[in-house]
């Protein structure tokens, strides 16, 4: 069952040239974890402002639980009666409340005692922060703020909860333990929610789909499977990260298929004599090498049956160190060896 709808949603601001977002229609199920991605300024929290009530789409329909909350010839719903859950970038917590009262805010003052204070303990537990209800947001780190926000997200158990950039403010390592939390957080509630965020990774990691926007339009929308490994156009297969495109009918591929696309990950580097080269790989010279410590980023420059000259790159392992000017000989991993 659907729980998020939008049809044919258009935004634009007064006083600009293009949409911030033509046109757009997707659907979550229940229970679904969807992510929206894509460059800054591509439409991603302008989506989430029009789902929340924050703005009002030019056209289209937007559906929340069983409930339209906005469609043309319709006053818009406002945003307290839409029954989303909203967690943002910067926490937004109420510096002068406690995290008891914070995570309660929401929650209808009509609420018993006795349930409210269910509520607190099972969010609470939920986020792994018992214990803090009488601590004020500056009495906690970042990574426990954005939980606190994720709970009182969670509090009033809206039919969806949106959240947009919710990492973006912690460090590297903290932002990698937050993106699992809130991922295991979201499941164990069994919420459905929709996640904004710029990086791809959070997208890959905690999705079961993901929705690719670039210049206000709907590129794609599949499991983090299948926009990794069939991207449906180069923008979207260079967001997800590195990805080769060579001539057709390179690496033993049919010309009829077209250019052939490859993640640097799935080359390996071989390096038989020229003349024992297998069907379907590539011989060429190291150009470039970059070592990441776990691994190498290494260029390779080839040349084509029709005399074109390319570059690749090969993803692979630290050793062996291949010099700049060496000869080698590339490949297609076999299917196995990366899926
Ligand atoms: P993202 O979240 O993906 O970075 P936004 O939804 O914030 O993208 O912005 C989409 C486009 O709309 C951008 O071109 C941005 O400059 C423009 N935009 C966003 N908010 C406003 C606004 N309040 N007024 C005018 N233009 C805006
Ligand atoms: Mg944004």
């Amino acid at each position: 069952m659907s729980v998020l709808s939008l049809k044919g949603v258009t935004k634009h601001y007064p006083r600009t040239t293009h949409a911030a977002l033509e046109d757009l229609s997707l659907e979550i199920q229940e229970g679904e974890i969807l992510s929206v991605t894509g460059e800054s300024g591509s439409g991603k929290t302008t989506m989430l402002r029009l789902i929340a009530g924050l703005e009002v789409p030019d056209t289209g329909t937007i559906t929340v639980g069983q409930r339209t909350v906005c469609a043309p010839g319709m006053a818009p719903l406002p945003p307290e009666k839409r029954g989303v859950g909203m967690v943002f970038q910067n926490y937004a917590l109420f510096p002068h409340l406690t995290v008891r009262d914070n995570v309660l805010y929401g929650l209808s003052r009509r609420q018993a005692k006795a349930e409210r204070t269910e509520i607190l303990a099972r969010v609470l537990a939920l986020t792994g922060l018992p214990g803090m209800e009488k601590r004020y947001p500056h009495e906690l780190s970042g990574g426990q703020q954005q939980r606190v926000a994720l709970a009182r997200a969670l509090a009033p158990h809206p039919p969806v909860i949106l959240l947009d950039e919710p990492f973006s403010n912690l460090d590297a390592s903290l932002r990698q333990q937050l993106r699992e939390d809130v991922g295991r957080i979201l499941r164990a509630a069994g919420t459905t929610a929709l996640l904004v965020t710029h990086d791809t990774r959070d997208a890959l990691a905690v999705s079961d789909r993901i929705a690719v926007l670039r210049h206000g339009r709907l590129q794609q929308i599949g499991t983090p499977m299948e926009i990794y490994h069939e991207p449906a156009n180069e923008a979207t297969a260079t967001l997800f990260g590195s990805m080769n495109f060579l001539p057709a009918g390179t690496l033993g591929r049919a010309r009829e298929a077209g250019p052939v696309w490859v993640r640097p990950e799935h080359l390996e580097v071989i390096t038989l004599p020229e003349r024992e080269s297998a069907a379907g790989s590539l011989t060429g010279t190291v150009s470039r090498s970059h070592f990441y410590g776990d691994r190498q980023e290494v260029s390779v420059v080839c040349g084509g049956d029709a005399g074109e000259v390319f570059e690749l790159s090969v993803m692979m392992a630290p050793v062996p160190t291949l010099p700049v000017g060496a000869r080698v000989t590339v490949r297609e991993k076999s299917v196995a060896a990366h899926s």
